[in-house]
């Protein structure tokens, strides 16, 4: 057997469950935390019965005072994390909590990142660039999703340069993280469609990833065919509980398995989209999923026949190619049957700005793991492929 070694890395506690949300009040006295910074969006504040309602009923009741951040925006800008920083200086807040999907947890973190490491984030951008711990963080998850409430990962957009980027460290893992599934309930079909389909990609990536082990092989394995039985039908009927349920337990499965083995091209390059075009991430990852895999099959054509398999098609007497080609139908139906576009035309993409992408893209961090190392005119292709999709 080939030699390895590695860190293995997970959040201390996950509360997950119908109902769980109710314990956060404690969690946090039990934490210290005497007056958190509530990260959050207009949306869900204002949402009767929400995520942020509860937490602010949990630690109302738990005697833990707060201030409310409302200003999250999709893909968090700079701007974001440094409004946190200073409303968390001039309240005198000691903690945060942040409520939401991926866009909520990574402004929380990245605010944390500036409130201890130095104000240029930019600066931070790469792997365990931290020196100093975050203030105390818990993560309420409201998409199922981003996995970001349990992940090293922060990923910010520069709002000047369009540029996104990320900052991975161990020190960005929430200390606690929340995922109660009747928080996602009223998640409209087209989110619930796209931030499955991050799920989805974050299963696939890590699978096929040149860092994937044993321990993140299985749960990718299990987060995949959690997504392939659920995911249209948590689409189709957002109420039904046991759908929602199981996909969170599958982004938490592909969170926990991309937190270790890392992601690939489809991510590298997703990023460039949501940067230059403030594109919604699950689907700029969905659009592109089907195009990098097809070019990766020749680099591991095996892992590609078992993903088939995974996912539930029939590869009985076909050979590895054709089993691993039936892998990447699979997905393009998947995407089909949740209602995804075909073309990242659709998402407002524009052939000339796709030579400074790839160019991006290989330098995202999450390009060392792909499993086939490619030039910039590989990615361009890619990306034209992307495009051209009927
Ligand atoms: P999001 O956080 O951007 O939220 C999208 C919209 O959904 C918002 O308008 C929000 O108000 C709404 N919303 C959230 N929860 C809802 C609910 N329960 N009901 C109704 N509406 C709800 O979406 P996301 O896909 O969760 O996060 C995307 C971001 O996360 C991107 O910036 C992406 O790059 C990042 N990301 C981070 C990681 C990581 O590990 N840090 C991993 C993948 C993606």
């Amino acid at each position: 057997m080939a030699e390895r070694s590695y860190d293995f890395l997970m959040p201390s506690v996950n509360f997950f469950g119908p109902g769980v949300i109710s314990k956060i009040g404690d969690r946090a006295k039990m934490l210290g935390m005497k007056k958190p910074v509530i990260v959050t969006d207009k949306f869900l504040e204002g949402l009767k019965d929400g995520a942020v309602e509860q937490t602010l009923d949990s630690l109302k009741a738990a005697g833990v005072d707060y201030v409310v951040y409302n200003n999250v925006e999709p893909n968090p800008k700079i701007r974001n994390i440094k409004e946190v920083k200073k409303l968390y200086e001039e309240s005198g807040a000691d903690s945060i909590i942040t409520v939401g999907g991926g866009s909520a947890h990574d402004t929380g973190k990245g605010a944390g990142i500036i409130l201890t490491n130095g104000d240029d984030i930019t600066k931070l951008a790469g792997i365990e660039t931290l020196d100093k711990a975050l203030p105390p963080l818990i993560a309420v998850n409201t998409t199922a999703g981003t996995g970001s409430e349990l992940t090293r990962h922060a990923v910010i957009t520069n709002e000047e340069t369009h540029l996104k980027f990320v900052v991975v460290s161990w020190r960005n893992i929430p200390l606690v993280s929340f995922n109660d599934p009747t928080l996602m309930l009223d998640v409209p079909k087209g989110l619930t469609a796209a931030t499955g389909m991050d799920a989805f990609v974050q299963a696939v990536e890590p699978y096929v990833s040149v860092d994937h082990n044993p321990i993140t092989d299985s749960q990718c394995v299990e987060a995949i065919k959690l997504i392939e039985t659920s995911l249209r039908e948590a689409v189709a009927n957002g109420h039904n509980l046991d759908a929602r349920t199981k996909m969170v337990e599958a982004e938490m499965l592909a969170g926990m398995a991309f937190n270790n083995a890392n992601l690939g091209y489809v991510h590298a390059m997703a990023h460039q989209l949501g940067g230059q075009y403030d594109a919604p991430h699950g689907v700029c990852c969905a659009l592109l999923l089907p195009y990098v895999e097809e070019y990766n099959i020749i680099a591991c054509p095996d892992r590609f026949a078992q993903l088939a398999e995974i996912m539930g098609e029939n590869t009985e007497g076909l050979s590895t190619r054709d089993a691993a080609e039936l892998a990447i139908k699979a997905m393009k139906q998947l995407s089909e049957d949740v209602g995804i576009p075909h073309s990242i035309k659709e998402i407002g993409a524009k052939p000339e700005d796709f030579e400074l992408m790839a160019e991006n893209a290989l330098k995202d961090g999450n390009a060392f793991s792909n499993p086939r190392k490619g030039t910039k005119e590989d990615i361009i292709k890619i990306f034209q492929a992307a495009y051209d999709a009927e």
